[in-house]
């Protein structure tokens, strides 16, 4: 059964109206009706599908292959690619060592934060997000300023190893 026939036969098995099942929930009827349509829902719509109608909501978790250990994980959202604060950390390490190969020639510190991160269509920064930045940024070096300063530093030699760029 896949959510969409298991929230339908909830609504019959209860014998209530839609929005009295999204009130049931917490969230706003047209998640309910979304998930009749057949539309992903995210696992936090999912956790609260779980505590207030049961644990057979489980099933429906999704989960993803971290992309540094393989171990399967539950991400808040879909931005996520590793397991851990410590996959993140060799994820962005990996991301920013592929990148500084490929752009060894670049004045990194005239960068923009849009360049060096990927937002601008332009220029391609790694691919890491600004929420998997922020979480390695903290644990390492305190700050994202601070995280970015030591990235310039060691693409110009001085921090690679203890970036782990060797
Ligand atoms: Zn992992």
């Amino acid at each position: 059964m896949n959510l969409s026939e298991k929230i339908i036969s909830e609504i019959e098995k209860r014998k209530i109206k839609q929005s009295d099942l999204a009130r049931l929930i917490g969230v706003d009827s047209t998640v309910v009706s979304s998930i009749i349509k057949g539309r992903r829902v995210g696992n936090l719509t999912i956790s609260r599908l779980v505590k207030a109608l049961g644990p057979e909501y489980e099933q429906y978790y999704e989960y993803q292959t971290c992309e540094i250990c393989g171990k399967k994980f539950l991400p808040k959202n879909n931005r996520i690619k590793t397991c851990s604060v410590e996959c993140s950390r060799l994820n962005v390490n990996k991301i920013c060592a592929k990148w500084a190969k490929s752009n060894r020639s670049r004045n990194i510190a005239k960068d923009t934060d849009a360049q060096r991160f990927g937002w601008g269509a332009k220029v391609k920064g790694p691919a890491v997000s600004v929420a998997e930045y922020n979480s390695v940024a903290r644990k390492e070096h305190g700050s994202y300023g601070q995280r970015g300063a030591a990235e310039r530093l060691a693409q110009s030699g001085t921090m690679r190893e203890s970036m782990g760029l060797g």
